[in-house]
């Protein structure tokens, strides 16, 4: 129905989550039939980062630099280090405007079934971490789901291991609940009211 480079075209856009043939369709359409400059822009962009952009050496979260703007930040708490799942977590965290210390990303989960153990997740970057900073606290934000819990166990034994206090968020997020869909007020509370293990 559509000529071959229109069909590549939507077949590529299928690569974007919850983005099936109809909605890729209609994308393509908008961007051939209205929006040109748009898709020019678009194309330059996703170009642009895909080429340059890299994991963070110390956070793993998503970068230009070396070294990510929190990583780099002087205004940060040098002290705390919350660990999330994925770097949209970091986001949803940032956007709640209740933490103010550093980060480190899993990037996943244990789940030795598929294969994942700690190396996958980088646990070693993660110890070599703890080792080498001065950490007062470590915050499990891991997701509340089977293997954000099993996760979160096996690095607080290894933290306390090592002598660093350890604490989890919970309160108010969900059983089963993945934090980049929470709310900021929630994710805000689940911080402040983060317990000790
Ligand atoms: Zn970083």
């Amino acid at each position: 129905m559509f000529s071959p480079l229109i069909d590549e075209l939507i077949k590529s856009l299928c690569c974007l989550p919850g983005v099936g043939r109809k909605s890729a369709q209609r994308m393509a359409l908008q961007l051939l039939e209205r929006d040109r400059q748009g898709g020019l822009r678009l194309a330059d962009n996703l170009h642009k980062a895909i080429e340059r952009v890299k994991r963070c050496q110390r956070c793993r979260i998503l970068t230009e630099s070396d070294i990510c703007t929190i990583c780099s930040s002087q205004k940060r708490i040098t002290s705390q280090l919350c660990i999330v799942e994925t770097p949209a977590d970091v986001m949803a965290i940032e956007q709640s405007g209740t933490y103010q210390g550093k980060y480190f990303v899993l990037l996943g989960h244990l789940s030795p079934i598929d294969g994942i153990g700690p190396d996958e997740i980088g646990l070693p970057l993660l110890a070599e971490r703890l080792a080498n900073e001065t950490i007062d606290e470590l915050i499990l934000a891991t997701n509340t789901t089977v293997e954000g819990e099993a996760t979160a166990h096996y690095i607080a034994n290894k933290a306390e291991s090592m002598g660093i206090k350890v604490s989890r968020i919970a309160h108010g997020v969900p059983l089963g609940g993945e934090l980049e869909y929470i709310d900021g007020g929630t994710l805000a509370h689940a911080f402040a009211s983060r317990r000790l293990l």
